[in-house]
């Protein structure tokens, strides 16, 4: 009977979870406790055997993992779900851009001097520059101020044509300030070098562009709420858009390279994040990386979505996650009515802007019109933006509250959608210039929780009993005593050699314990910048103390890019250099993080070996 039950179980347990869509064999990882604790560093060596880092967020105290060869996902990932120090643990799912249609049979790309000519016959007043919806657009653009302020805008999307006319010039992509173009150096440190115009993290190199037309066409549609992106004369554009690619040439990404880009996002002062993709999964880590946007005062704008379903029935994330500052945006047509393709939901979509026949930029210098709630979401993130220009002090809750409540009420809409309206350009830059004396309202809390009822899928089976799962025993490669006593040879020349953080600090430890090599170096705080060398890359971190005898730092940086590193090693005597690479591993037994040698040379073992065999053992 009971057995009867289990199968029964599976079989609709399958579809659901066969609907699951994520990144075969990769995990996210959040860990109990405040970050950086020595609990997800024992975590780490724990799981050495089953996952490999390939990750680290550090202000979340996240891992992003990925499966050793032979491994289960589903068994490691109930084991992850009992570990008393794991928070949870979830599939890197898929997530895919809010598809454009392509509107009607104009399927064609313009080139700029059409688009001179189709902006003489579009536009007319009262309406959006970009198709004939009654958005009073280009009345809005004569109450903006003359200020310098510039707002940036975050594209999370395909990347961004930022070599096309309209951008360049009208100035509207954003550059870091902090960062010397081209010079392999991370000069700002934060984590990306030569991050001078956003950042690639689908391909993890430095050059956003778009190989869709996606982000392209979302990021025109942006900069043209504050300016007409078809005719000219273009004028500098107050609204800046960092381009953060995250979505392949395929129109699909990773839900840790979309958790990447929002926090190179807000780390790097974006005000505004347009989010014009999705999909059904929930997921705990895009949750908490919005939250976090909303904790740093950041206004969040998601595409509804494409499949003309009930967003409130049928979830669109991260449209759904109901962050406070977020907005989450339907299509309509030219008529004011919903777009056939729009999701809707009266209480989880807030507002609708045009989205059907949308004339914006596309890669190589040409527009196109396209369709979706892709193309709805950017004009209400360029909106954001404006509001944001003319009642700075706002928090990132009133700003979109005043977006919502800018916008049209039409009949149509009012069962669509909790405002039941469209948005206004005119009211909206009218409504932040009277609320300049408004005074700024602290952000209700907001504690990123999974909705009522919800249950991860992947638990069905990973927990669901059944004798299908069974809870393995955590290997503890480098728990509590000398280290692993295993008979493999390769575990033992890692035991021998595992050394802490820095290596050739311990050799010289280890040196003074030899009275013969006794000498006392006094350890000073020191925190200044430390350079290592990680794969072909320079890290830069941050070094804590310093004496005679070597430095420690901090190692979250390295675990950020996959914990193998090179170091530069001294002979006790210093008369002696080795260059060897090795992984980053947590000691038990020394409280520390330590570099194992996995397979290092052995010219390299040698050199350590007879360095080692005069010193005194460390106890
Ligand atoms: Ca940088």
């Amino acid at each position: 009977m009971v057995k009867r039950i289990c199968t029964l179980l599976l079989v609709l347990a399958a579809p659901y979870a066969m609907a699951q869509d994520y990144v075969p064999g990769e995990i996210l990882v959040k860990m109990k406790g405040r970050p950086s604790g020595s609990k997800s560093a024992l975590f780490m060596g724990q799981m050495q055997g089953k996952l490999a880092l390939k990750s680290t967020f550090g202000k979340l105290n996240m891992h992003h993992m990925s499966l050793k060869a032979g491994e289960d996902m589903q068994k490691v990932l109930g084991e992850l779900r009992e570990n008393p120090d794991v928070e949870y643990a979830e599939p890197n799912y898929i997530l895919r851009k809010a598809d454009g249609e392509q509107a009607g049979a104009d399927n064609r790309r313009y080139s700029a001097e059409e688009a001179a000519s189709v902006s003489a016959q579009s536009g007319s007043s009262g309406t959006y520059r970009q198709s004939y919806a009654a958005t009073k657009t280009t009345e809005s653009w004569a109450q903006m101020n003359s200020g310098s302020e510039d707002v940036v805008v975050a594209v999370v999307d395909t990347g961004v044509d930022y070599t096309h006319s309209v951008f360049t010039s009208t100035s509207a992509i954003w550059t870091n300030p902090g960062e010397t173009p081209n010079n392999g150096i991370d000069d700002d440190g934060n984590g990306y070098i030569d991050d001078v115009r956003g950042w690639n993290f689908y391909a993890g190199n430095k050059n956003p562009m778009d190989d869709d037309e996606h982000g392209t066409h979302v990021a025109g549609i942006i900069v043209g709420a504050g300016q007409d992106i078809m005719s000219g004369p273009f004028q500098y554009s107050h609204i800046k858009i960092m381009p953060l690619k995250f979505l392949g040439a395929d129109g699909s990404g990773s839900t840790s390279n979309a958790i990447s880009a929002i926090y190179y996002a807000v780390n790097n002062h974006a005000q505004v994040i347009n989010n014009s993709w999705g999909g059904g999964s929930y997921s705990q880590a895009l949750h908490d990386a919005l939250a976090y946007a909303y904790a740093q005062g950041v206004v969040l704008v998601a595409a509804a979505g494409n499949a003309h379903s009930n967003n409130d029935s049928s979830a669109m994330y991260p449209a759904n996650y109901p962050v406070p500052s977020q907005i989450s945006v339907a299509a309509t047509n030219d008529w004011d009515t919903l777009a056939s393709f729009s999701n809707y939901g009266i209480s989880t979509v807030h507002m609708a802007a045009p989205g059907v026949g949308i004339y914006s930029t596309v890669p190589g210098n040409y527009y196109r019109y396209m369709s979706g709630t892709s193309m709805a979401a950017p004009f209400v993130s360029g909106l954001a933006a404006l509001a944001i220009r003319e009642a700075p002090h706002l928090s990132a809750y009133q700003i979109r509250n005043l977006v919502i409540n800018s916008s049209n009420q039409v009949a149509g809409l009012a069962t669509k959608m909790s405002s039941g309206s469209r948005a206004n350009s005119l009211n909206t830059i009218v409504n932040a210039k009277n609320n300049v004396n408004t005074q700024a309202l602290d952000q209700p809390s907001y504690v990123a929780s999974a909705p009522a009822g919800y249950r991860s899928p992947d638990s069905i089976e990973a927990k669901g009993g059944c004798g299908l799962v069974s809870t393995a025993v955590m290997r503890q490669s480098f728990g509590n005593g000398a280290g692993p006593q295993g008979p493999s040879p390769l575990g033992a020349i890692a035991a021998l050699t595992l050394l802490p953080v820095l290596a050739w600090q311990v050799i010289r430890m280890r040196a003074l314990a030899n009275p013969k090599n006794r000498r006392r170096f006094e350890r000073f705080v020191m925190n200044s910048e430390i350079k290592v060398r990680v794969g072909d890359r320079e890290l830069v971190g941050q070094m804590n103390t310093i004496s005679m005898g070597g430095v420690s730092f901090k190692a979250d940086a390295l675990l950020e890019r996959g914990g193998v590193v090179t170091l530069q090693i001294a002979s006790p005597d210093g008369q002696e250099q080795v260059q060897v690479e090795g992984r980053i591993v947590w000691s038990e037994q020394n409280q520390a993080y330590g570099v194992q040698f996995g397979e290092t040379k052995d010219t390299v073992l040698d050199s350590i070996k007879g360095w080692t065999k005069d010193l005194a053992k460390a106890s």
